[in-house]
């Protein structure tokens, strides 16, 4: 129910803080959710250099801020200043999320846990024993490769243009997991067993639209092909994937979720995600 919304000396502040920051959709995404629940609260985006993180941070405890997302480029150089991280956000490496509990900083990365709750509540897979391949090893890989395992799949590959990358991250991983690292030139030997495909990699997003992170020629009817990208909504690679029979999942509903689960945090307050997914898609349609 959305309700009438007044800010006054007991509102709640929350905010992002990225470099830059002007483009982000999270300032009108939270405040739609404060302004669905009826909780008494705003959110602002912070246009914070990594010269002025300390200080930012800083801030949040002298000034009371309840909770604060990280994004580009802090999410790694922030955890210095927190009190306690969260074990997910220790083994990605990266925290999006800031909870202030009574001036006790704790750091959070709900990147990975937004995008598997996306997967499942919009295609309905079960992930419980399912072979996954993953291309890229970048930020976004590690947060949901980490997720992908917690959630019982059985094999994550990964693939990587700079393969290093991806053994490194097959060795963090699998700990949770098996997990194998490989160059983007060895997955003919791998894509037969898998079930799920996700991009992970910047291959397709805007403005590099006709970019594919791999060859389509390996993609199957089978497979359950998956792109991070939301801009644009639906990606070359998705487009190739689906015209091949195969299933597919954009990238908006991590956004969305991320941001949920963040909200979930703060509030203890279910999200209203289907409220926050309204007005994004409306602010990318404009
Ligand atoms: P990142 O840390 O910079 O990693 C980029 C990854 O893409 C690396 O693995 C890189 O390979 C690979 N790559 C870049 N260009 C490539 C190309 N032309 N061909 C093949 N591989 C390529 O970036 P990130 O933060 O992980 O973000 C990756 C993507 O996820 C971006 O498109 C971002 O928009 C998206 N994302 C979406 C959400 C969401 O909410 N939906 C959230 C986070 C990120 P190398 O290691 O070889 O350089």
């Amino acid at each position: 129910m959305e309700s009438k919304r007044t800010l006054d000396s007991h509102t709640i502040l929350y905010g992002v803080f990225g470099d830059p920051i002007r483009h982000s959709r999270s300032p009108i995404m939270l405040n739609r959710a404060f302004q669905e629940t009826g909780v008494n609260a705003a959110y602002a985006a912070f246009h914070v250099t990594q010269q002025g993180l300390g200080d930012a941070i800083r801030g949040i405890r002298s000034l009371g801020y309840r909770g604060i997302n990280v994004t580009i480029p802090h999410k790694v150089e922030v955890m210095q200043y927190l009190d306690e991280i969260d074990e997910g956000a220790q083994v990605i490496g990266a925290v999006n999320t800031i909870v202030n509990d009574a001036g006790r900083l704790i750091g959070y990365n709900t990147d990975g846990i937004g995008y598997v709750r996306s997967l499942k509540e919009e295609t309905g897979i079960e992930l419980q024993g399912k072979t996954v391949l993953l291309l890229g090893a970048g930020g976004a890989a590690r947060g949901i490769a980490y997720a992908l395992a917690k959630e019982g799949a059985a094999c994550i590959y990964i693939a990587n243009r700079t393969k290093e990358r991806a053994v490194e991250l097959a060795g963090t991983i699998g700990g949770f997991t098996k997990a194998i690292g490989l160059g983007l030139d060895e997955l003919e030997q791998v894509i037969g067993d898998a079930e799920l495909i996700v991009n992970t990699t910047s291959a397709g997003m805007h403005p590099n639209v006709d970019e594919l992170p791999m060859s389509a020629d390996l993609l199957r009817s089978h497979h359950l092909v998956s792109d991070l990208i939301y801009n644009p909504r639906i990606t070359k690679f998705l487009r190739v994937a689906e015209a091949l029979g195969a299933r597919i999942h954009g990238g908006l509903g991590m956004f969305i979720y991320q941001g949920a689960y963040a909200f979930e945090y703060w509030t203890g307050t279910p999200a209203p995600v289907g409220a926050m997914r309204q007005v994004v898609e409306q602010s990318l349609a404009e």
